[in-house]
């Protein structure tokens, strides 16, 4: 049974078998979960699994380290692995099947198509990481018709993330449900991300900024103050620890543009910590 601790789920590498198996699945009724992720899971990742399996009969995660969402001088080689605890991860919170496509399947010989969102996907990692949003709708594109689910379950953490593969879908008219699940955090406020693992234990620690940064910046917000006040506030929390800013704006939730008079927003940060960049967001409802 699914979702018992030392339960194994079904490993899948073919694409076609995959595909062939979800749609039997579909056509007996079961209606189908999937987590699309990189890889090296932690409690983010599971939080993700757990309400998936909560809200449909079967669920399947992907592990796929895409490499066309790296750039040249990123972290492709040392990006962290580790398939014998994913999949007991994944099994014990409830996954029917881990999809694991070798990249030569998802990138064949002579592969020529790339998926390009313009508008939300041109600033913040946009901008830092050209063509990173190109290879993230060219492989979830490539991932929604070879795992053809009912609803595919998302991290707000990757808030950008988010917004661009709405957009795909709402574009290609892709038969999916895209579903946003909060960001799960480490006790001091850090947000779980898979490239925690690179940080010193003192840069581990100076990391907590972005967190920090982000909560007055969302009680400035509540507070009423202007939009310049309250992104200086996570510059400034960021700063007290030594961190340059690559960005820390205050958007629209929805399209990523200047936030609209009474409408919800988002705070949106990215710093470099040591080596590592990590990335944090934080919502700020509608107010008057
Ligand atoms: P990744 O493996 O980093 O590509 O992430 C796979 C999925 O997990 C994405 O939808 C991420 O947004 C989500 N995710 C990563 N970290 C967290 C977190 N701390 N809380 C919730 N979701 C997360």
């Amino acid at each position: 049974m699914s979702g018992q601790p030392g339960h194994t789920p079904i490993v899948v590498a073919e694409p076609r078998l995959m595909r062939d198996t979800i749609l039997a699945a579909c056509r007996a009724g079961r209606r189908i979960g999937f987590v699309p992720t990189m890889g090296a899971l932690h409690a983010g990742h599971a939080s993700l699994v757990e309400q998936a399996a909560a809200e449909c009969d079967d669920v399947v995660v992907s592990i796929f380290v895409n490499p066309k969402q790296f750039g040249p001088r990123e972290d492709l080689a040392r990006y962290p692995r580790t398939l014998p605890a994913d999949l007991a991860l994944v099994g014990a919170k409830g996954a029917t099947w881990v999809f694991v496509p070798e990249p030569s399947t998802a990138y064949p010989a002579g592969h020529a198509t790339s998926v390009v969102v313009a508008a939300p996907a041109a600033d913040f990692e946009g901008a830092i990481r050209p063509g990173h949003f190109a290879g993230v709708a060219t492989v979830v594109c490539w991932l929604f018709n070879v795992v053809p689910a009912d609803v595919a379950y998302f991290g707000a953490k990757d808030w950008q993330q988010t917004v661009v593969v709405r957009r795909m879908v709402a574009d290609l008219a892709i038969p999916i449900a895209i579903e946003v699940c909060p960001t799960i955090r480490e006790p001091d406020g850090l947000a779980m991300s898979s490239r925690n693992a690179y940080l010193s234990p003192e840069d581990r620690r100076r990391a907590v900024a972005l967190h920090e940064g982000l909560t007055s910046a969302a009680e400035r917000w509540q507070a009423g103050d202007a939009v310049a006040v309250v992104e200086k506030a996570i510059r400034a929390a960021l700063r007290s620890r030594d961190i340059p800013v690559d960005y820390a704006q205050v958007v629209d939730t929805d399209t990523l543009l200047p936030p609209r008079p009474g409408a919800a927003a988002v705070a949106l940060v990215a710093g470099r910590v040591g080596n590592t960049r990590l990335l944090d967001n934080i919502f700020l409802p509608p107010r008057p």
